[in-house]
C-alpha cells in the first residue's frame, strides 16, 4: 500500500485518482493545514470508492507509527509541506520545521518500519536562476528563499540516506509550474486568500473575484517582456508519480527527474489562452518585477521520457479550460461552492 502524505492537497488529490486508476491501494495522511476534507469527498465521488484517510502531522512520530502499524505500507509519495515562497521568507523556521523536520521524522518512521521507497515532491526552484534553458537535471542547484532551500535540503537528506543504505529507492520529482484541474471540474487548486501564483490569480480575475491581474515585469529579456514558465497540467503531473512508482524498484541510484512540458509560455500568453478558454476578459496591468523572480524557466523533459516513459500530453488550452471549469463551478473553492 502507498502512503500519500499531503494527499488531500492540490497535487495529492489528483495523484490519488491516478493511483486508483493504475490499481494501487493507498492511504492519505494529511493534517489539513492547507486543504479541505471536501477534496477527499470529491475524489471519492470521482473514483466511486471510499478513501482511507488519517488526519495527522508528519512531524508527529507517534501518529506516523500508528499508520505503519495499521497498514502494510511499502512505499511513500511525500507531498506534505508548505509551499508559499513569500511566507517562507517571513517565517523561515516554520518552513524548516514543516518541510525539513517533517521529512526527517517521516524518513525515520519509514526506516524503523523497513519502508525504503519514497517519491518526493521537489521543485524547479532548486535550479535557482539557471544560466540557460531548457533546464536539465544536471544543472547546478541553488536556492534564493527558505522554501527553495528546504527543498534543496530535503533532496540532500534523501541522498545521504541513500548513501548510508543503498537499498533505499529515492525519486526526486522536480515539478515545473503545476496548473489546471481534473476534467470533472470538481477538484482543483484552492489557495487561501489572495493567490500568489499566476494561474489561480488569472482564474479568480476571470470569475470576477479579483479586479485586475498585476503582470510582474514587462522588461525581461523574453518574447514579450513578461516572465516565461513551463506550465504543466496537474493530471499529467499526477501520472508522473504513478510512472515513478511503477519503475522505482529498478532504480539503483537517487533519481532526480524534471516534470515539465519543455515549452515556455509568457504571462501575457497565459492571459490570452485563459481568455480564449473562458470567454471572459482578464484585465491586467503592468507592475514592477516581483523580487526573486527569474525571466525564464522551462524544462528539458527528455530524461522523464527515457527513464519513466512519461511525457506531458495536455497543452495550455486544456490547462486553461480545466482550470476555468473548476473555478467557474466553484468560485469560492471547496469552502462555499
Ligand atoms: P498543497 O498545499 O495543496 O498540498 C500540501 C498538503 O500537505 C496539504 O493538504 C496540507 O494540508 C498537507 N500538509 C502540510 N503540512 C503537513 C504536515 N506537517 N503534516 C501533514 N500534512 C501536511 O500543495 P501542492 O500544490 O499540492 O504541493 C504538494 C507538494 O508539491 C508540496 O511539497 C509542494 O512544495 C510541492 N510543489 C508544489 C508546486 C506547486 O506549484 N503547487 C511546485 C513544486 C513543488
Ligand atoms: N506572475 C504575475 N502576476 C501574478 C503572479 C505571477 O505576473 O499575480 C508571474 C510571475 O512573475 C512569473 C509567472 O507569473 O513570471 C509565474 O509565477 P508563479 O508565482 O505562478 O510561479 P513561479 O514560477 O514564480 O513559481
Amino acid at each position: 500500500m502507498v502512503l500519500v502524505t499531503g494527499g488531500a492537497g492540490y497535487i495529492g488529490s489528483h495523484t490519488i485518482i491516478a493511483l486508483d486508476e493504475a490499481g494501487y491501494d493507498f492511504v492519505v495522511f494529511d493534517n489539513f493545514c492547507n486543504s479541505s476534507k471536501e477534496s477527499i469527498t470529491r475524489v471519492e465521488n470521482i473514483i466511486d470508492k471510499k478513501i482511507k484517510v488519517i488526519e495527522g502531522d508528519i512531524r508527529d512520530a507517534k501518529a506516523l507509527q500508528s499508520v505503519f502499524d495499521t497498514y502494510k505500507i511499502d512505499s511513500v509519495i511525500h507531498f506534505a509541506g508548505l509551499k508559499a515562497v513569500g511566507e517562507s521568507v517571513e517565517k523561515p523556521l516554520k518552513y524548516y520545521d514543516y518541510n525539513v523536520n517533517g521529512t526527517v521524522v517521516l524518513c525515520d518512521a519509514m526506516s524503523k518500519n523497513g519502508v525504503k521507497k519514497i517519491v518526493f515532491s521537489s521543485s524547479a526552484t532548486v535550479y535557482g536562476d539557471p544560466a540557460t534553458t531548457p533546464i536539465t537535471e544536471d544543472f547546478p542547484l541553488s536556492a534564493t528563499n527558505p522554501y527553495g532551500r528546504s527543498k534543496l535540503m530535503i533532496e540532500e537528506i534523501l541522498r545521504d540516506i541513500y548513501v548510508s543504505d543503498n537499498s533505499w529507492k529515492v525519486v526526486l520529482l522536480r515539478y515545473f509550474n503545476p496548473v489546471g484541474a481534473h476534467e470533472s471540474g470538481t477538484i482543483g487548486e484552492d489557495p487561501n486568500g489572495i493567490p500568489n501564483n499566476l494561474m489561480p490569480f488569472i482564474a479568480q480575475t476571470a470569475v470576477g473575484k479579483r479586479d485586475v491581474l498585476s503582470v510582474f515585469g514587462d522588461d525581461y529579456d523574453t518574447k514579450d517582456g513578461s516572465g516565461v514558465r513551463d506550465y504543466i497540467h496537474v493530471v499529467d503531473l499526477a501520472d508522473g508519480h504513478v510512472k515513478a512508482l511503477n519503475k522505482i524498484d529498478g532504480f539503483d541510484e537517487v533519481m532526480s527527474i524534471n516534470l515539465g512540458t519543455g515549452n515556455g509560455y509568457s504571462v501575457i500568453e497565459m492571459v490570452k489562452a485563459f481568455e480564449r478558454a473562458s470567454g471572459k476578459k482578464v484585465p491586467y496591468k503592468t507592475a514592477p518585477r516581483r523580487s526573486g523572480d527569474i525571466a525564464t524557466c522551462f524544462a528539458d523533459p527528455s530524461y522523464a521520457k527515457d527513464i519513466l516513459g512519461w511525457v506531458a500530453t495536455k497543452g495550455v488550452d486544456q490547462m486553461c479550460e480545466d482550470s476555468w471549469r473548476w473555478q467557474s463551478n466553484n468560485p469560492n473553492g471547496y469552502a462555499k461552492s
